[in-house]
């Protein structure tokens, strides 16, 4: 019978273009962190396959992909990222990323993850934030980056459907972690409030 543990986990949250893919990958390269995205988990499908076309209907708009397909698929995909073991439960702390994008995901999630901190990514600075996602419309080649209009739904979804995922949770596990800066000075920021978390929950992974 799988294990139906809840993962120990942490959750990026901030508007497009905050840094929550830069900040997640860095941390993923640390032991004892396992980075998932699901941004990235959708961009790995085929366009050409049935889930691959529905997320793209979504993503090219600006706009969610459905709860109940996004968790579904999410929980798929954790399921095999542990058969081929490439995350373990046990000793790796969940550095999620993309997910809860809304407070009805968060309410899906709650018996599958324990959500031990959440780093609240802060930009008040639409303008920067417009900026950098252009910068990496070209770097990247996102078509969800490229068009500014898309880009100005997706911080209106950030504004009316993700921010409120803060409230689902209790205070005391929100760190509001300022995204205005060089990636390393966000990530000492970020660091300094998650290395603690990994500490109190999980050994030394190269001791
Ligand atoms: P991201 O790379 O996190 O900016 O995500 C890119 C796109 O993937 C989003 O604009 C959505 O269309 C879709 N997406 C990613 N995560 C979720 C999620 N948790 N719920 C619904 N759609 C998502």
């Amino acid at each position: 019978m799988p294990d139906s543990t809840p993962f120990q986990s942490v959750v990026f949250l901030g508007a497009p273009g905050t840094g929550k893919g830069t900040q997640g990958k860095v941390l993923g390269a640390i032991p004892g962190f396992f980075h998932l995205s699901t941004g990235d988990m959708f961009r790995a499908l085929d366009p050409a396959s049935d889930l691959g076309r529905e997320f793209l209907k979504y993503s090219i708009r600006g706009e969610l992909v459905p709860d109940a397909f996004t968790v579904s698929l999410w929980q798929e995909h954790m399921a095999k990222l542990i058969a081929a073991k490439k995350f373990n439960p046990k000793s790796e702390l969940l550095v999620l990323d993309g997910i809860p994008r809304n407070a009805n995901q968060a309410k899906l999630m709650d018996g599958l993850v324990n959500v031990l901190r959440i780093v609240h990514l802060d930009c008040q600075d639409e303008g920067e934030l417009v900026k950098r996602l252009q910068l990496r419309a070209t770097k990247e080649g996102r078509p969800d980056d490229a068009k500014e209009e898309v880009v100005r739904r997706r911080l209106e979804v950030y504004r009316e459907e993700t921010k409120p995922v803060l409230a689902h949770y209790p205070e005391r596990v929100i760190a509001t972690v300022n995204a205005v800066g060089t990636p390393a000075e966000v990530l000492l920021a970020v660091l300094n409030v998650l290395a603690p978390v990994h500490t109190a929950h999980f050994a030394n992974p190269l001791s």
